[in-house]
């Protein structure tokens, strides 16, 4: 299981960024936030950090 950002809800408010232990969550191109799945260890931290609900663990 890895997290997944949802592009659509994205803000990108950058808060998941700095918050993920695991340094996983950059952002693309377009400034929207997305997880290098290779790196994220599904700790979880994001879904809370994230107050826009842009983020699940599936
Ligand atoms: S905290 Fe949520 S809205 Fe902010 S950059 Fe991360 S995924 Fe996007
Ligand atoms: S689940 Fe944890 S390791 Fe994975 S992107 Fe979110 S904060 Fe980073």
């Amino acid at each position: 299981m890895v997290a997944k950002i949802n592009a659509d809800a994205c803000t990108s408010c950058g808060s998941c960024i700095g918050e993920c232990p695991a340094c996983a969550i950059s952002l693309n191109d377009n400034d929207v936030s997305f997880v290098v799945e290779d790196k994220c260890n599904d700790c979880g931290v994001c879904l809370y950090v994230c107050v826009h609900g842009a983020i699940t663990i599936v």
